[in-house]
Formats: structure tokens, C-alpha cells, sequence
């Protein structure tokens, strides 16, 4: 991939001279995973600082090491190490991606948005690896880490590499986007989550629009038409392709001829293709049309996309429908925030049993609006159609009340929650359990699985 003179100038390092010209085929930042040759690449994290593992990574065969502790250095370097100083391993790392984009062929796709940004990733991934040579992000990789991880994995013959990009501090996309420089980025849409950090709306739509600023200079932008949105990227030059299932004017400039969602995917008809999308949910179907225009944007046709749909899977833990005896257990316990809990409300309504429970954990990060939000989150549960809620967390009470008291619970503790709604299920409900990944609801479905 690089020497190690390109590397420390790469970097920005005068201080290093090289022991021996040595070639760096393999970047890794875990000292428990180095394989002969790699170079490892100390970054401090919030609970350790890597630069302590530096010379158990050396002694493990690796070839050379990117720190930011200048005492760690000079040591290693006594050593016979060879060694490149940062001011900061994460920026370095960042530097080192972002050099390694440039070496690569592959067009670059860059996803970001509130919600459904691993989701389309997948997708994409799953659609373009049919036909051509794809890598892309793994896991949760999409922050100032692993983000630039997920560069250095592509080989430079891929075709395409598809990476996700979030963000909990403003300026962080902007920053992601300027390693990635995509040639196509996508924002799924704005939610609030996260609105903590951001103040409103309006600042996480600024946020993710300025994906744009690290987008090619023929690159294309592909965005949820939302205010918002819009309104953040009003007076872009950009290329930019809007999307929407319920915009009447974006839908027909989508091509978007009908849709129709059912319990357990969609069914959608564009530009004369019938596509079926095996992922419940209207932000599923939305998620698709937006990695379809990607897919068309690199070349494939409506033909060999409607034939990659049907290879399309739910990632764990996001909208999974486990059919079970008589009942359909929705696990949607990877995450929560009022826009993702609305979405999962109507995939709950629209399954075929009579009887619908929700549980429901606390949506953390929301700020001074959160009692607000999460009487609205029980109101929208209510209001499409689930008959019961069990209520966790702090904010149980709040969901309670827009729920309707009548028809509920509250829980602070997790045993009691438990308990009770194991007691309540008869074995043909449809239930829903969602909440932000700390109150880690995905406890529960093993228990109800047994039980019913
Ligand atoms: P994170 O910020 O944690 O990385 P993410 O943006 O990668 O999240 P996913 O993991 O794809 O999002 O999906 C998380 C949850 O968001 C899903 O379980 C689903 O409930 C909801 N969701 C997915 N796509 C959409 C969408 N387009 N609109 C609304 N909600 C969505
Ligand atoms: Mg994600």
C-alpha cells in the first residue's frame, strides 16, 4: 500500500528516519490482532491510550508503528523500531485513508442520514457484490475511526466501496466526508436523534448535508426530499437527486409508479420494474430506493437490481421479524429515537395478529425535549394500533401517559419488566421490542421466544 518514507510524509513526520525502506501492506489498531508486516497504529481511545500496546504489537511481527505519545516513541526508536510520531495517531489515521482513497479505483459511496444508514449500506453492498467487485464498511464502522478502517480494508482493484458515515458532534460528516471524497453520497433522512448535541432539526440537517463538501467535483448527491434537507442544501451547486415515496412531484421524477407495504416487506414499481424488498417498513422501502439510484448511478440496470432484491437481509436487531408458532416478534432492539420508533410502530400495526404489544425503552440523547418526545413516541404507538405497552426506563411514565395509562405499564426495573410481560402473552400476539441500545431490551427476546 505504502512505504514507509511515503507513510511519514503522508503523516506529516519529519522526526522519523527509517530503520530499513519497508513496504506496508496491512493497517491495524488492535495489538491483539497483528499479523506479520502490519503496521499498527496506536490510537487513544476514551478508556486506554494504544500507545501502551505499541511494543507488544512490534514484538507481535509488526513491521512499523504510527504512535502520538513522544516518550513511547523515542524509546522504540532506541529499539531500532520503525516508528512514525503523529501529533494524533486519529488524524494520521484519517490521513492515511484518505491517501489510500486516492490509490484505489473504486467509486466511492458514502452513507449517512439519522436513520437506515447501515441498513442502505447493506444493501448496497449486497446489490453491487453481485455483479462487481465491492467492500464497504462493516459492523458499525462509521466514525473518525472506523470510517478511514474501512478504506484501508478495500483492495485496490474493488470496484466499489460503500461507507457509512455518522455523527454525534458537529463537523464530524464534513470531516468523514473529506477522507471518503464520495462519488456518490446519500442522506437517508433527518431525524431527531441525537438532538442532544445538535440543538434542532434544522442543525442535524446542516450536519448531514455538508456530506457535500467532500463529494467529488462530478460527484452526486442523493437525499431524502425533507424541508430540512432542502433547506440545508439550498444554493448547492451539486448534483443532487432527491427522493420520496410520498412526494407526489419528487415520487414521478423518482419514476416512483406505485408501492405497496405489507407485514412482512414492500413491493414498489419504478420505471417499470416490479421490485420486491424483502425488509418490513416504510424507511426500508425508502432505504431501497435510495440504494437503487446509487446502483444505477454505477451502472447497473433495474433488471439486475430487481434480481439482487431478493438477496436482500434485515441486519440483527433492526426491524427482525421472528415468526414463531402463532406469533411475530419484531426484535428492533438495535437502536431508538422517535422517527425509528414511528417506522417500527407502523410495522407492528401492520402484522397479521389481532392482538399488538409494544415494549418500549427509553430514546436516550433527546435533550431538554425528551419527556416531550417520548409522550409523543406513546401517543404514535397508541394511535397505530398497538394494544398494550410496556414502558422502560426513566421515561416510562412519560410514554405511559401519551399511551394511555389505561392500557399500559411502567417499569424502572428490568426483572419486573420482564416478568410481567411474559405473564401477558397468550402465543399469538404481534410484539414489538424496541429501545436505544443501553436499555439492551434484546434480553428479552429469548424469554419470550420460550414462552411463547
Ligand atoms: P446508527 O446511527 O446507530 O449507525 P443507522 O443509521 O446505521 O444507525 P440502521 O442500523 O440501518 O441505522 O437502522 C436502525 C433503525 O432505524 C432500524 O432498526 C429501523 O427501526 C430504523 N430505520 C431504518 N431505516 C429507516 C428510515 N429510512 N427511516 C426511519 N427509520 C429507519
Ligand atoms: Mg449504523
Amino acid at each position: 500500500m505504502f512505504s514507509f518514507s511515503e507513510l511519514a510524509d503522508i503523516v506529516g513526520d519529519r522526526t522519523s528516519r527509517r530503520v530499513n525502506e519497508i513496504q506496508i501492506r496491512r493497517f491495524c489498531i488492535d495489538s491483539r490482532k497483528i499479523t506479520s508486516g502490519d503496521c499498527f497504529i496506536a490510537i487513544k481511545g476514551e478508556h486506554f491510550d494504544a500507545n501502551r500496546f505499541a511494543e507488544e504489537a512490534l514484538s507481535k511481527g509488526a513491521s512499523a508503528a504510527v504512535l502520538d505519545n513522544p516518550e513511547t516513541a523515542r524509546k522504540l526508536r532506541e529499539k531500532k523500531h520503525n516508528i512514525i510520531l503523529a501529533e494524533n495517531s486519529t488524524a494520521a489515521l484519517g490521513k492515511i485513508a484518505s491517501a489510500w482513497r486516492d490509490r484505489i479505483n473504486a467509486k466511492v459511496i458514502a452513507v449517512t442520514g439519522s436513520a437506515g444508514k447501515t441498513t442502505t449500506r447493506e444493501m448496497l453492498k449486497t446489490i453491487l457484490s453481485q455483479y462487481r467487485k465491492t467492500s464497504g464498511a462493516e459492523k458499525s464502522f462509521n466514525n473518525q475511526i472506523g470510517l478511514p478502517i474501512s478504506i484501508l480494508n478495500a483492495e485496490k482493484d474493488d470496484e466499489f466501496l460503500v461507507l457509512e458515515a455518522g455523527t454525534n458532534a458537529v463537523g464530524e460528516i464534513e470531516k468523514l466526508s473529506r477522507i471518503a471524497r464520495p462519488d456518490i453520497a446519500i442522506i437517508t433522512c433527518v431525524l431527531p436523534a441525537h438532538i442532544e448535541g445538535f440543538g434542532s432539526l434544522e442543525n442535524i440537517a446542516r450536519e448531514k448535508a455538508s456530506i457535500i463538501e467532500g463529494l467529488k467535483p462530478n460527484g452526486m448527491l442523493i437525499c431524502k426530499s425533507q424541508k430540512e434537507l432542502i433547506d440545508a442544501l439550498r444554493g448547492d451547486a451539486a448534483n443532487i437527486q432527491f427522493f420520496s415515496l410520498n412526494n407526489p412531484l419528487v415520487g414521478r421524477e423518482n419514476d416512483i409508479e406505485s408501492f405497496e407495504i405489507n407485514y412482512k416487506g414492500s413491493k414498489i414499481t419504478i420505471s417499470g420494474t416490479q421490485f420486491q424488498i424483502p425488509l418490513p417498513g416504510k424507511g426500508n422501502l425508502e432505504n431501497f430506493i435510495a440504494a437503487r439510484l446509487a446502483a444505477v448511478r454505477c451502472g447497473l440496470s433495474d433488471e439486475q437490481i430487481k434480481k439482487a432484491a431478493g438477496k436482500l437481509k434485515t441486519e440483527g436487531g433492526r426491524l427482525e421479524i421472528i415468526h414463531c408458532r402463532q406469533s411475530s416478534v419484531i426484535n428492533d432492539c438495535y437502536n431508538s429515537n422517535p422517527g425509528s420508533l414511528a417506522n417500527a410502530a407502523e410495522v407492528l400495526a401492520a402484522q397479521r395478529q389481532a392482538v399488538k404489544i409494544a415494549v418500549a425503552g427509553d430514546m436516550k440523547e433527546l435533550g431538554e425535549s425528551s419527556e416531550q418526545l417520548h409522550i409523543q413516541a406513546g401517543r404514535k404507538l397508541r394511535d397505530s394500533g398497538a394494544d398494550k405497552l410496556f414502558a422502560f426506563g426513566d421515561f416510562a411514565e412519560c410514554m405511559l401517559e401519551g399511551f394511555g395509562a389505561d392500557a399500559g405499564m411502567a417499569f424502572e426495573d428490568y426483572d419486573a419488566l420482564e416478568r410481567s410481560l411474559l405473564e401477558e402473552l397468550r402465543g399469538n400476539e404481534a410484539l414489538l421490542i424496541k429501545g436505544s441500545r443501553s436499555m439492551r431490551l434484546e434480553r428479552l427476546i429469548e424469554p419470550v421466544i420460550s414462552r411463547i
